[in-house]
């Protein structure tokens, strides 16, 4: 039987425009031997090869996998099918590794808190959200009190351990959509979305009790009950990170100079 050039024509269907400046195939000539589709897949390449932004690779093997997935083959093309699977099955195992090659980027590995990276990112999605919706959040920047000393006495690795127990206190205390990162050392950010001062200011108190409640037993076997200051900041319109962070740690600074074991909130 005598397959037509147009019959034999391998399409890529679907376009997507979640990748900036998304290059697409034009259907109606590209087939799989076309000089065009080689061009094509190498343009994706080269997105791939200038990108170090992690998320932004899994949004063009998103696309890249969506497009094979929308491959027309006639029954004739059995071999190209194959090719077109195996693909299909390496795109997907690639995904797969740069999903958790994003997560180790943004993890902080000790506590399984977001980190710093992680939390630019968190941020710069939530307050794009907050702006866009009209409602405010909140960032809370919470410093252990006296954790040298906690270290000094009970050695490092207990240090570690204490840190471990407070994010694990946090994400049983917080809702699902508050957001824990470790800034540094002992320091974390935490992001409560949709939140007044009033409201941020009574969850970063209930931590602050659940914490001291959930003692943790010391080498020498009593119990410590850790406490952090805080300081508690209501993100402006439009307000950068950096900018709220400051806020909040010029209250965390009040909060450690009127005796430790407080939360004070940040001028607005
Ligand atoms: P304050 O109540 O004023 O906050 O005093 P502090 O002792 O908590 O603060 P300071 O900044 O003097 O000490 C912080 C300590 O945190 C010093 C550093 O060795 C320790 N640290 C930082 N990162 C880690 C870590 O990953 N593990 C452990 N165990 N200790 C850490
Ligand atoms: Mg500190
Ligand atoms: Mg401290």
């Amino acid at each position: 039987m005598q397959v037509t050039k147009e019959k034999k024509s391998l399409r890529l269907i679907k376009s997507i425009n979640a990748v900036k400046d998304p290059v697409t195939l034009d259907r109606k000539k590209s087939s799989i031997g076309s000089d065009e589709y080689y061009q094509h897949v190498e343009r994706y390449a080269q997105q791939i090869r200038h990108t170090s932004d992690v998320s932004e690779i899994i949004k063009i093997l998103d696309l890249v996998l969506s497009e094979t997935r929308g491959l027309q083959l006639d029954d004739e093309m059995h071999v190209a099918e194959e090719k077109v699977q195996h693909a299909e099955r390496k795109i997907e195992v690639l995904k797969n590794e740069m999903e958790q090659l994003r997560e180790l980027v943004h993890t902080d590995q000790m506590t399984g808190a977001f980190n710093r990276r992680g939390l630019e990112e968190v941020f710069v999605r939530e307050a794009a959200r907050a702006d866009r919706k009209a409602v405010s959040f909140c960032v809370a920047l919470l410093d252990l009190d006296n954790f040298k000393n906690i270290n000094d006495t009970c050695g490092h690795q207990f240090g570690d351990t204490v840190l471990m127990h407070l994010v694990a206190v946090a994400k049983e205390t917080l809702r699902p959509s508050d957001i824990i990162a470790r800034f540094g050392g002992e320091e974390f950010v935490i992001l409560l979305p949709d939140v007044t001062m009033e409201t941020a200011l009574s969850v970063i108190c209930r931590l602050q009790k659940t914490l001291a409640k959930h003692c943790l037993l010391q080498p020498d076997d009593q119990p410590l009950s850790v406490t952090f200051s805080a300081g508690v900041a209501i993100r402006r319109f439009g307000e950068h990170q950096k900018t709220v962070v400051k806020r909040a740690d010029e209250a965390l600074y009040r909060a450690k100079h009127t005796g430790k074991n407080r939360v004070e909130a940040a001028l607005t």
